[in-house]
């Protein structure tokens, strides 16, 4: 599917400078376009389209670009000057995620040759800041990218907007099934799905837990032994889950559990979903091991019926460039002595994305929720630098917040810990950064990635017209204050948003 994702390359000009210097317009702006494409990383394709000249023309390729499933978003460049008030009725129906690329055909000025024909040829120092000063006046949401395509600097930021496009074309379209309700009593876990689903697209539906109860009961026994033998030759068992083992009959019937949740995901087009431990009916094991593959194949998933850190999940991961994201929960901390730590992980569902050690599949009590022993991957997150990221209803409007952090090697080895869990220090520092998140009022379940740059998350916001509190190097407690503050006047002011 992703292979089928276009962004649209849009040039812009007028009638007036007459054919010749049009299609030298239509050249340079195809080499652009080649330019752009070679430093692109990633499977989507920029696809240029002729160069727009009249009001007509650019209404019908912004209304085309708005109508095209396979189009995530627009880069307009204004060559030659294009009037702007031609661009009003065509960015008024543009529904896309919008990039303004600043640039010039040629890097360097040919200064011992210039003459008029090459300043009326080459324009767009001026032609983009009357094309931008109308997105500016219509409040048009954008990126701003400056600078000669060929430059790496140029090439990154755009591949970042264009994984921030991924991930709303995904949160557009995105469909969660959520098995059971929200755990009792928790607050941040909670929240307004329509209002989600007017600001993201997303489409958050319950699905009773008996479905999945039944579905389970109907995979059979040999379905499931050959995905427990698939699990043998991926992961390192623990003894008693070999084929010999005493308990192998927990991992076949984990597998079952894998097996009738894909199917129910997979036949129902959906991207994520929730369990809630409280809620299980006569599920014999919290879903674990299961939902770790799940997480690992895409898919998005948060425990205790938290929907919108699942639904976040299944959107970082369609923007992650590789480098893995995962369900997260701080969990508890190392004060000190030495730099102060997080120990994240969950009851049991962290993705083991987020490393390239083999995972070893275990059996140990819960220790909640009165069930038998669940199945699990244990492993460690590698180390290198990351963020956490949650996203919470703060009743009048969505409010994302990026900490920036290094995944770090835990100080000792956790010979005891039976779950797989990630160690990192959080910047500026643990206690800024708590002090900060909490602030924010940022949520306890998190996702955790190593594969998305936080001007993706910065781009993501913005396309989704969403508030983003980050945290980072640079973050100071009486500025950082001052910003929620500030913040909140500003959406006060702009009104009900959702
Ligand atoms: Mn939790």
């Amino acid at each position: 599917m992703a292979s089928s994702q276009k962004i649209w390359f849009l040039t812009g000009s007028q009638n007036l400078y007459g054919e010749e210097t049009l299609k030298q317009v239509d050249s340079q702006s195809q080499n652009v376009v080649a330019q752009l494409s070679e430093g692109l990383a990633g499977d989507v394709e920029i696809i240029w389209k002729p160069t727009l000249k009249t009001s007509d023309g650019i209404l019908q390729a912004m209304v085309d670009a708005s109508a095209d499933e396979n189009c995530i978003g627009v880069i307009t460049w204004m060559h030659t000057f294009s009037p702007a008030k031609m661009w009003i009725s065509g960015l008024s129906k543009l529904t896309k995620p919008l990039l303004h690329l600043h640039t010039q055909a040629g890097q360097s000025l040919p200064w011992g040759t210039i003459d008029m024909d090459f300043m009326n040829l080459n324009q767009a120092a001026h032609g983009d800041r009357e094309y931008a000063h109308i997105l500016s006046k219509m409040s048009i949401a954008r990126k701003i990218v400056v600078g000669h395509p060929t430059e790496s600097s140029v090439s990154t930021r755009i591949s970042n907007w264009v994984s921030a496009c991924k991930g709303w074309n995904l949160s557009q379209n995105l469909k969660l099934a959520r098995f059971g309700d929200n755990m009792r009593y928790v607050a941040v876990t909670d929240g307004d799905k329509v209002s989600a689903q007017i600001t993201f697209g997303m489409s958050i539906e319950q699905i009773g837990v008996n479905t999945l109860v039944d579905r389970v009961e109907q995979v059979s026994d040999s379905e499931a032994e050959k995905l427990s033998k698939e699990y043998g030759e991926l992961y390192e068992l623990a003894p008693e889950l070999m084929p010999d083992g005493d308990r192998r009959e927990s991992l076949v019937y984990g597998a079952k559990i894998e097996i009738a949740l894909r199917d129910i995901l997979e036949s129902g087009g959906y991207h994520a979903f929730t369990s809630n431990f409280e809620d299980l009916g006569t599920l014999r094991q919290l879903p674990g091991l299961a939902v770790q593959r799940l997480m690992a194949d895409g898919y998005g998933f948060a425990g205790e019926g938290d929907w919108k850190t699942a639904a976040l999940l299944a959107i970082v991961k369609r923007m992650d460039s590789g480098s893995g994201s995962s369900f997260m929960e701080d969990y508890t901390y190392h004060m000190g002595p030495g730099k102060p730590k997080v120990l994240g992980a969950h009851m049991l569902e962290v993705c083991p994305s987020i490393t390239d050690s083999k995972p070893k599949i275990e059996i140990h009590p819960l220790g909640i929720g009165g069930k038998e022993d669940p199945v699990r991957m244990v492993f460690t997150a590698d180390p290198g630098a990351g963020r956490v990221v949650c996203l919470v209803d703060m009743g009048s409007r969505y409010r994302l917040i990026s900490n920036e952090i290094d995944v770090v090697p835990p100080t000792e080895k956790l010979t005891n810990l039976p779950v797989a869990h990630a160690v990192w220090e959080p910047k500026p520092s643990l206690q800024l950064s708590a002090e900060a998140w909490m602030l924010a009022g940022g949520s306890h379940h998190t996702v955790l990635t190593k594969g998305v740059a936080e001007e993706t998350i910065q781009d993501f916001a913005r396309i989704a017209e969403v508030e983003l509190v980050e945290i980072d190097e640079d973050t100071q407690r009486r500025s950082f204050e001052k910003e929620l503050e500030w913040s909140a006047a500003y959406y006060k002011l702009r009104g009900s948003v959702q």
